[in-house]
This record gives C-alpha cells, structure tokens and sequence, in this order.
C-alpha cells in the first residue's frame, strides 16, 4: 500500500487496521499540529455527541439495549468493518480511540465491545442506520431530530477524512514517498 492508497481494497480487517497504525504512526504527530485536521476532530467529538444525545432523548439507545437483551441481536453484525477503509480508521487513532485487536463476537462487527461500538468516527452505514422498527415507533419530530444530528455526524467525518487524504497527499509524491520539505 502506497501513502496515498488509502482504500488498501482488497486488505483484511486486521491488515488494514495495522496499515491505520503505520499511517498514525508516520503522520499522526504531523496531522495534529494541522489546524484545520484539529477543527474536524474537536468538531467530529461534538457532533458524536450531540448524536448520542440525540438518540438518548428519542429513546433509540434504551430500544437497542432492549432488543440486545431480549432478542440477542445486535445489527452490528459480522462483515461490516469491512467497509472501514484505512483512513477511517485512523481517523479514530487521531480521535485517541483504540482499534480492535481481535473480535469479541464470533457473529458481531470486528470493531463491536461489551459496550456497543469502539470507534469515534464511524462509516456512514453505522451512523444513518435506523432500523425499521426504530423508524416507525419515532415521533415524527424525534426522527428528524435525530436524522439531522447524524447528517451532521457523517458531513464531518467526511470532512475529516478529506483533510487526512489531502494532508497526506500534498506531501507525498506519485510513488507515496513523502516530500522532504513536508511539514
Ligand atoms: S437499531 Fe434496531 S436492530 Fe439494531 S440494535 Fe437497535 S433496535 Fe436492534
Ligand atoms: S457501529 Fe461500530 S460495531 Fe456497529 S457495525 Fe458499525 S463499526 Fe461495527
């Protein structure tokens, strides 16, 4: 995988968890000094929030832990994380999250706890997913609520990764070496 190869298609999970871990390591110091990669994250931490608040007040996060106890289902099942791309993930070692050694569920997403998901910055299919019964027991006014925090969740982690690729690739050359004058 190049510098700038950050799909790295056709990578295992744990493959590209370590390319995420070779990219933070070689750029992680240098992507945190960077002004506008500081913004995102400080923005992408409040809209994570402000998501997770959201979903509380509309009763969405008691009707999961609900459906987990009574009928074992988490909808975080097992081959999802193979949508993560490696600057996803280490969009979540710059947010000082830890990726996932080994899966905890044999039948669950890769990146899923005892405590629900690990990761700060998640794919937009995690974020916008509502499931069918969520959608229809939601007053109208709590599902737009909820589907506007989200929006906004998932247009900054856009951006956020954006401005790690750009970085990124403003500084290396057509090979992925990186520029002697990057800084
Ligand atoms: S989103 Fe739906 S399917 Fe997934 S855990 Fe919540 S209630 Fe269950
Ligand atoms: S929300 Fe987290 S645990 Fe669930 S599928 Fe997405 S990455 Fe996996």
């Amino acid at each position: 995988m190049t510098a700038t190869d950050f799909s790295a298609a056709g990578l295992s999970i744990t493959e590209k968890i370590e390319a995420a871990h070779a990219l933070f390591r070689k750029w992680g110091d240098r992507l945190l000094k960077d002004i506008s990669v500081r913004e995102l994250i400080a923005g992408l931490d409040l809209k994570v929030i402000a998501s997770r608040k959201a979903m509380l007040d509309a009763g969405i996060l008691s009707a999961c832990r609900r459906c987990e106890e009574d009928e074992g289902g988490s909808c975080c099942g097992a081959g999802i994380e193979n949508k993560y791309d490696v600057a996803l993930l280490a969009a979540n070692l710059l947010m000082g999250m830890t990726l996932a050694a080994e899966r905890c569920f044999q039948a669950g997403c890769f990146f899923l706890g005892p405590e629900g998901c690990t990761l700060s910055a998640r794919h937009t299919l995690c974020v916008n997913f509502l499931c069918q019964p969520i959608q229809k027991a939601l007053a109208l006014d709590d599902l737009v609520r909820v589907q506007n925090t989200i929006g906004d969740e998932m247009d900054t982690t856009f951006l956020l990764i954006e401005a790690i690729k750009k970085y990124i690739r403003d500084r290396s050359d057509t090979t992925g070496a990186t520029s002697s004058t990057s800084r």
